[in-house]
C-alpha cells in the first residue's frame, strides 16, 4: 500500500468512485487487498453485526475490535458473547485504564458526564477514545459501520476518508446503505441483534447516557440526551483535535479477561 500522505489522500478519493459500484462482499475484498492491517471497530449495533458477520464469512484478514467502557447495557455485553460464538470470531476487547477511572471518578464522581460537557468529554476520552487509539496502533485502515441516513451529521460521510490525524484510511463500507437494507440482511441471514432495538433504542452506547427515542425523534436522539445537539458526539468519529477530549495520562489496555462493568 502506498504510504505518503499525499497519495493516500488521492487513493481514498479514487477509492470513493470505486466503492459506489461494489457489493459488500466486493467492497471487503478491496479493503482486504490494499490493507497492511485492517481493523473493524465494531460497537455491536445493527450496522455492526451486519459488517462483522460479513467480515467472518469472508477470506479477509479484518481485525475485530470493540471498546468495553466499562458502562454498557448488559444486552450488549451478552451480544457480544453471542455473536463470537455464532461466528466463531475473535473480538478483541480493549478497556479503559483503571488509575484513568479512579482520578475521573474522584474529579467528578462516577456519574460526573451528567454535570458538564468537560466532564462527559472527559469520560469519554478515557473509556472510549483512549481504548480506540490502542485499538487502531498500528493500523492502516480503520472501519465504520457509519451510514450517511443516521443523522445529520454523517450524512456527508464517504466511503473512504483520508484520516490525517490518526494516519490511516477510514472507510465506511455501508456508507449509502439504507435502515430498509439492514434490516433486511439482518433477517434474512438471522444475524443476532441487541433485544434492546426493539425496545426503542435504535442506537446503543453506554447505559447511562443511552434512552430509547420518542417517535419521530431521530435515531441518535437518544444518545447523550440531556446534552444540546452540538456536543452529542463521543468523538470516536471527529478528528481528535476538534472533539475536546480531556487527555489522559494513562495508557488504555488491551483485555481479555473478565473485567467487572460499571468500573
Ligand atoms: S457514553 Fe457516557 S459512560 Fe460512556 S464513555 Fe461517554 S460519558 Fe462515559
Amino acid at each position: 500500500m502506498e504510504r505518503s500522505n499525499s497519495d493516500l489522500s488521492k487513493l481514498a478519493n479514487r477509492l470513493n468512485g470505486n466503492f459506489e459500484r461494489l457489493n459488500l462482499s466486493q467492497r471487503l475484498g478491496l479493503i482486504g487487498g490494499l490493507a497492511e492491517h485492517a481493523v473493524f471497530t465494531t460497537s455491536l449495533g445493527l450496522e455492526d453485526q451486519v459488517l462483522t458477520r460479513a467480515i467472518a464469512m469472508s477470506a479477509q484478514k479484518i481485525d475485530v475490535v470493540t471498546l468495553q467502557t466499562g458502562r454498557l447495557f448488559p444486552e450488549s455485553l451478552s451480544l457480544l458473547s453471542t455473536t463470537k460464538d455464532k461466528y466463531n470470531i475473535d473480538i478483541k476487547e480493549y478497556y479503559p485504564d483503571p488509575e484513568a477511572l479512579k482520578e475521573y471518578v474522584a474529579a467528578f464522581g462516577q456519574d460526573g458526564f451528567y454535570n458538564s460537557v468537560e466532564a462527559r468529554k472527559s469520560c469519554c476520552n478515557i473509556r472510549k477514545l483512549q481504548p480506540l487509539a490502542a485499538a487502531l496502533r498500528g493500523a492502516d485502515v480503520w472501519i465504520t459501520g457509519l451510514r450517511r441516513q443516521q443523522s445529520q451529521d454523517r450524512s456527508s460521510i464517504e466511503f473512504v476518508e483520508w484520516d490525517s490525524e490518526r494516519g490511516l484510511l477510514k472507510i465506511n463500507p455501508l456508507a449509502d446503505w439504507t435502515e430498509e437494507q439492514i434490516s433486511e440482511i439482518v433477517a434474512e441471514h438471522d444475524i443476532p441483534i441487541n433485544p434492546l432495538h426493539a425496545r426503542g433504542f435504535p442506537s446503543i452506547g453506554c447505559q447511562p447516557c443511552t434512552r430509547a427515542i420518542k417517535p419521530g425523534e431521530n435515531e441518535r436522539a437518544g444518545r447523550w440526551w440531556w446534552e444540546q445537539q452540538d456536543t452529542r458526539e463521543c468523538g470516536l468519529h471527529v478528528a481528535a483535535s476538534t472533539a475536546g477530549a480531556v487527555p489522559s495520562p494513562h495508557e488504555p489496555v488491551e483485555h481479555k479477561g473478565e473485567v467487572p462493568n460499571h468500573v
